[in-house]
């Protein structure tokens, strides 16, 4: 088995004509030793189903292929996910057959679009970084059996995701994330190792399911309130979430029902915290 280098994805790209787009976040790992280092730090092994977003031209893709059950690669790019196939066959020997590839858009993937036999237990992807967040949310939504992820992203959303309440960067992505996972950074990745070199550093991101706050409101409804606490973060969290429940009275109703301080701001509270405020909305 051998990993894409630099002169190899030039080819690859030449042969396909490719010009990456910003659109579809297309910047490949040119760097064998960043893409064992995933595979090292995803800590997969032989029973696992990997969900593998955007493959691209294989990076990442060949270094998973020996260490775990199967891949499921999901790629928007048409041109891609049709070449993708090929370069791992002549690249991965019998380990091939471990590979699925499903050419559609990542934020739509449902259980039903992957083999019912091989539902992925981990997520580990270098992710096209204008949809990152989305994906990783949607993605441990809709697939329940996905224990773990090991992502490379922007190294700001890095932080973002793993940011603890308290934190001036913590927010949408950090509570919502934590509804789903104990989240943390795994490292950083410069961004010479690849092609194009973007204009930012990138940051691995760890994530192991827990399970989501007891609470008697929805996923939704809890979301609803994080959405209004961080619409207004600047704001006290009695007005930013005034028309969510109806009035600034209603909302610190609410707020003192679920034991949290009415001037307080968003950023302060954790997954639990906007739970109990959403149980506690009058209606
Ligand atoms: N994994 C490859 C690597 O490390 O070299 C490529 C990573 S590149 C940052 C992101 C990849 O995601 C591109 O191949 C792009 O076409 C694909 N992509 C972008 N948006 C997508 C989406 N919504 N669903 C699935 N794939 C997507």
């Amino acid at each position: 088995m051998s990993l894409l280098g630099p002169v190899e994805i030039r080819n690859l790209a030449k042969k396909l004509d490719l010009r990456p787009t910003k659109r579809l976040g297309q910047n490949f790992v040119i760097d064998g030793g960043t893409v064992r280092r995933i595979v090292r730090v995803a800590e997969v092994g032989q029973e696992d189903t990997v969900i593998e977003i955007g493959p691209g031209l294989g990076s990442l893709t060949l270094a998973l292929l020996p260490e775990v059950r199967r891949v499921i690669a999901v790629e928007i790019d048409p041109i891609l996910a049709a070449q993708l196939p090929e370069t791992v066959a002549s690249h991965a020997g019998p380990d091939a057959e471990r590979l699925t590839v499903i050419h559609t858009d990542a934020l739509r993937v449902t259980p039903a679009d992957l083999p019912s036999e091989a539902q992925p237990t981990a997520l580990v992807a270098n992710l096209p970084y204008n949809v990152s967040v989305p994906v990783v949310l949607h993605l441990l939504e809709v697939l329940p059996t996905l224990q773990r992820g090991l992502v490379m992203v922007q190294s700001e959303v890095a932080d973002r995701l793993a940011a603890a309440p308290g934190s001036k960067i913590y927010g949408v992505p950090s509570a919502k994330a934590a509804w789903y996972a104990d989240v943390r950074r795994a490292g950083p990745v410069g961004r010479t190792v690849f092609w194009p070199i973007p204009n930012v550093d990138s940051g691995l991101v760890s994530l192991v399911r827990r399970e989501p706050p007891v609470t008697s409101a929805s996923r939704e409804e809890v979301f609803a309130v994080v959405d209004a606490a961080f619409a207004q973060r600047r704001k006290t969290l009695r007005a930013a979430l005034a028309s969510w429940a109806g009035s600034p009275a209603q909302a610190e109703a609410a707020l003192r029902k679920a034991g949290v301080d009415p001037t307080l701001r968003g950023e302060q509270l954790g997954i639990e915290d906007f739970a109990r405020i959403a149980e506690n909305r009058a209606v």
